[in-house]
């Protein structure tokens, strides 16, 4: 994974396992994935924003071809439901629609979930 101008503050804060998301500076709109300007008020002034590191899960697939068996989750923040975001499940058990999680920094581009 290459960041590029608009997430390389966020993985330079997930590198130091800190959970952000932008926050628009002049309406306060929290958005992911990072973007240029608030889709909301059109303000290019933001700045990185600690959220509460918690999660629903709201979808997920399981992976039979690239990586066997592994469960790829889509998740909603409870501190901030209009963003998502995805990673891999650690749980042996399929989640459950809803189920809270919490993140696991690991060493690869994605945040895992348990
Ligand atoms: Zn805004």
């Amino acid at each position: 994974m290459t960041p590029d101008r608009d997430s390389a503050g966020w993985w330079a804060a997930t590198a130091r396992g800190e959970f952000v998301v932008q926050q628009c500076s002049d309406c306060g709109v929290r958005r992911f994935p990072p973007r240029d300007y608030c889709a909301a008020c059109r303000s290019r002034t933001w700045r990185w924003q600690p959220v509460e590191p918690e999660v629903a899960v709201e979808s997920w697939i399981v992976d039979h071809t690239f990586a066997a068996g592994t469960t790829i989750v889509m998740v909603r923040l409870t501190d901030a439901p209009d963003c998502v975001m995805y990673g891999r499940w650690l749980h042996a058990k399929e989640p459950a629609p809803g189920q809270l999680a919490h993140p696991v920094f690991s060493e690869g581009p994605l945040i895992d979930w348990q």
